[in-house]
């Protein structure tokens, strides 16, 4: 069984994640989409609302498993036996830093494989960051991230909005 892994903050997940998870799902048997606990950002929402979202939004895609990770993710898969780390990549600025935790994690544990794949034309400008930008100004995010979701993240940023 190929099992890999795709990980990320997905602070809230968009949907230029979900068109990387979509089509790497159909290249392994089992996707684990992984919420990493990063202790050094301040996250908008909290991991298990992040996990909710993303549960969601995979509903229709049976081989989409959700989770999250806390440590090293070279030891989370070889813990979970996955063969491979999925990354998405936009442009030649997030390169760098992917290919520099490529080798880390290669280093950590050489049985691991990071397969990068590229974002789809039309989601290449899209990041949650620029999510949480516009909603936090109370634009619409209807074309950033996924109808299963809208609602609750453009109710966070009202409440936000309201204080
Ligand atoms: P961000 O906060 O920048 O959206 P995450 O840490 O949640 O990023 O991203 C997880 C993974 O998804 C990373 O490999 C990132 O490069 C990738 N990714 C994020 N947005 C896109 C997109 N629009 N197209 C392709 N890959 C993406």
């Amino acid at each position: 069984m190929r099992i890999a892994i795709c990980p990320g903050s997905f602070d809230p997940i968009t949907l230029g994640h979900l068109d990387i998870i979509r089509r790497s799902s159909k290249l392994f048997d089992v996707l684990i989409v992984a919420v990493t606990k990063n202790p050094n950002k301040q996250p908008t929402f909290s991991v298990e609302e992040r996990m909710d979202f993303i549960r969601r939004c995979t509903q229709s895609i049976p081989n989409v498993r959700v989770d999250c990770c806390g440590g090293l993710l070279a030891d989370y898969a070889k813990e979970k036996k996955a063969c491979a780390l999925v990354k998405g990549l936009r442009a030649v600025t997030d390169f760098e830093y992917e290919f520099q935790m490529a080798l880390i994690n290669k280093q950590l544990n050489p049985e691991l494989e990071t397969v990068f794949m590229t974002t789809s034309s039309e989601y290449m400008y899209l990041s949650s960051s620029a999510v949480r930008q516009v909603a936090g100004y109370g634009g619409d995010v209807s074309q950033f991230v996924a109808q299963e979701i809208l609602e609750d993240v453009e109710k966070r940023f009202l409440i936000g909005r309201s204080e």
